[in-house]
């Protein structure tokens, strides 16, 4: 991705301040341009100032430092060579839903308990069931619930 430089750094996001390489800018696109205002740095015309001005204000370590300031420890950033879904979904939680500027945005990531569903084989029977679990990091421990009360 932008630090790695595995692929060209060919594009901006003007309005992030940030140079993208041409798997990333395809992702910033699609976030729509109320996210994101990329443009090609050699073949698109600069004729706005204040956007080269943006551009050399800012940067990816500045504008990073800004966007990622609560990245949280546990959260794994993908590199270049990660597969175009997780970029996707990290470009996404950094821009679009902006997780990283506020702690608070992140519950999903710091959450000491997490419940969901998952199919486990019944002990008697060859078919699964849908039965409730919950990692728990106050006991360390995953539970799960032999009988379905309720979804
Ligand atoms: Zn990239």
């Amino acid at each position: 991705m932008n630090y790695s430089f595995t692929n060209k750094v060919e594009y901006a996001s003007y309005n992030l301040g940030v140079f993208l390489c041409t798997t990333c800018v395809g992702i910033h696109r699609s976030m729509g341009t109320h996210i994101s205002q990329t443009r090609h740095l050699r073949v698109d015309r600069w004729l706005d100032e204040n956007q080269i001005i943006f551009m050399e204000q800012h940067g990816n370590e500045v504008s990073n430092a800004h966007y990622e300031r609560y990245l949280p420890d546990c959260y794994r950033r993908p590199d270049g060579c990660a597969p175009a879904v997780l970029l996707e979904q990290f470009i996404r939680a950094k821009y679009e839903r902006e997780e990283f500027l506020e702690p608070a945005r992140q519950v999903g990531y710091m959450a000491s308990t997490k419940s969901g569903h998952l199919m486990k084989r019944g002990r008697d029977a060859a078919k699964f069931e849908i039965r409730r679990f919950e990692l728990s990091e106050a006991t360390n421990t995953l539970s799960y619930y032999v009988k379905e009360v309720s979804w």
